[in-house]
């Protein structure tokens, strides 16, 4: 799922201590910086949510919080 609003989602993600991304997965290997299901982390790290990703950051369907 991409993000319409990124502007918004940037407020609220600080406003509400989002956790969304691998990172906070609980599947991720931090070490490895890999997705214990050996899904592509690329669009679903924090750093694919920044600004200066573009956009190319989506919602993964198998996050679990850690
Ligand atoms: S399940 Fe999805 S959110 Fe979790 S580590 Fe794997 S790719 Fe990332």
């Amino acid at each position: 799922m991409k993000i319409r609003e990124p502007a918004q989602f940037r407020l609220e993600l600080v406003q509400y201590a989002l956790r969304f991304a691998c990172e906070d997965c609980a599947h991720f290997d931090p070490r490895a910086r890999q997705c214990g299901h050996r899904y592509p982390v690329d669009g679903h790290t924090r750093a694919a949510f920044e600004p200066e990703a573009a956009g190319r950051g989506t919602f993964c369907k198998e996050f679990e919080l850690a």
